[in-house]
């Protein structure tokens, strides 16, 4: 492999630091362009330096003074706010991370597809929002969108080699999150501390959430619907404690191919850093006789509505899962900060789509509308519903 030039957007995050990990153990195939972050400035500073990159951009424009200092005398460039961030993203790398948590991500996002190079997408909220225009603008630039939420991940790895158009069915694995077993009782009393402990993966915060209220695999379902056009009626949704089995592709004949791993994002990251080869990685071998058993259940959606919401989103189409996405941003942060209870994270969503008709979204401008005002009405049922 020759040496590539590389920007992680949301470089200080957990899957951007899960890039990081991997791209130091090899530094001399890469050349690191741009990092970002939103204002997490000692732990940017301290990568850019350590990976020599030459730019670091952080959105959040009170910390430029305090990023500029951190990089004094390091030959790293600082820059701040979001058409820097923006600028970054364009500036063209051949290799570009999309790590960055929430529907912020959407912009830089696509200005790194417009550059026509690679994309390894784990901002699964800009797809969400804009799924249609995102894709129309990796078939205009001749991009390549590489997948690297496991789940879609592991269904790009068993397409390999296969026709989408001989696919019967896709399964989406789902772990259950910590909460699989609670009764909606029990869901009622748990804390951001309990909701942020997922018993398999070592997450962000707010992915964490999504997984314990099993929005992230709604939110899944819509990324898969816009990446593998199968149709949503042959993607479905099943539950395996373990997360073992990452996804899987059933084709025609019947033949169901699975991708299986230990649950570590450095996995699905270095799949698509070193596609279309493959490259070592750190992580701990699949042991399936120690594992010994592997577990399925159907997902129960009245304990999970996330999962209709989502479903039926994607159904009505349009301006639907903008609305969704954005109201499940806000909504989790309330929860994060104490305000909202957990049951009330999906009260909110429905609520907020219940509430207004939308024209669908024709540009991305239009995304950003809906996405605002969905937004603010769901800070309003938030502050109706907080105690
Ligand atoms: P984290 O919360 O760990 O990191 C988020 C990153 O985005 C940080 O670099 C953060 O900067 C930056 N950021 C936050 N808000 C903004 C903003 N408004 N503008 C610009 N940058 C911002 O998230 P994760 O790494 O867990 O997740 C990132 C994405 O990947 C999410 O979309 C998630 O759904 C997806 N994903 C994550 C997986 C995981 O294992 N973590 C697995 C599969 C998908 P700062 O540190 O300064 O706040």
């Amino acid at each position: 492999m020759t040496c590539r030039t590389v920007t992680i957007l949301g470089a200080t995050g957990s899957v951007g630091q899960s890039t990081l990990d991997l791209i130091g153990r090899d530094a001399d195939r890469y050349e690191v362009l741009a990092l970002t972050a939103h204002n997490n400035v000692d732990a940017l500073a301290r990568a850019a330096i350590f990976h020599q990159a030459k730019l670091a951009i952080v959105t959040d424009e009170s910390c430029y003074g305090a990023l500029k200092e951190a990089l004094a005398g390091s030959g790293v460039e600082a820059a701040a706010g979001r058409e820097a961030l923006t600028a970054g993203a364009a500036l063209g790398a051949d290799w570009t991370m999309s790590a960055i948590v929430g529907c912020a991500g959407l912009a830089p996002t696509l200005a790194a597809i417009r550059q026509g190079r690679t994309v390894a997408l784990a901002n699964k909220e800009s797809l969400v929002s804009a799924g249609s225009l995102m894709m129309d603008a990796v078939a205009r630039s001749g991009a390549t969108l590489l997948p690297v939420d496991s789940e879609h991940n592991a269904i790009f790895q068993c397409l390999a080699g296969g026709r989408i158009e001989d696919v019967s069915r896709i399964t989406l694995t789902a772990s259950g999150g910590p909460f699989r077993t609670f009764s909606l009782e029990e869901m009622r009393q748990v804390t951001p501390a309990q909701a942020v402990r997922h018993p398999n993966w070592s997450m962000g915060a707010k992915i964490s959430v999504d997984s314990a209220t099993m929005m992230n695999k709604g939110l899944e379902l819509i990324e898969a619907y816009h990446l593998f056009p199968v149709g949503l009626e042959r993607l479905h949704i099943l539950v395996h404690p373990q997360s073992v089995i990452h996804s899987m592709v059933e084709f025609r004949d019947r033949s169901t191919i699975a991708q299986l791993g230990s649950p570590d994002m450095r996995i699905p990251v270095a799949s698509a850093l070193a596609w279309p080869e493959r490259m070592e990685t750190p992580c701990r071998p699949l042991d399936l006789a120690a594992i010994g058993r592997l577990d399925f259940e159907l997902p129960d959606v009245d304990r999970f509505p996330a999962l209709r919401l989502a479903r039926a989103a994607v159904e009505a189409g349009g301006a639907a899962p903008i609305v969704l996405n954005a109201a499940n941003e806000v909504a989790v942060a309330a929860f994060l900060a104490g305000q909202i209870g957990f049951l009330e994270i999906a009260m909110i969503v429905e609520d907020v789509i219940a509430r207004k008709a939308y024209d669908a979204p024709h540009a991305i401008e239009d995304v950003w509308a809906i996405d605002e005002t969905a937004r603010r009405d769901a800070v309003k049922v938030a502050e109706e519903m907080a105690v």
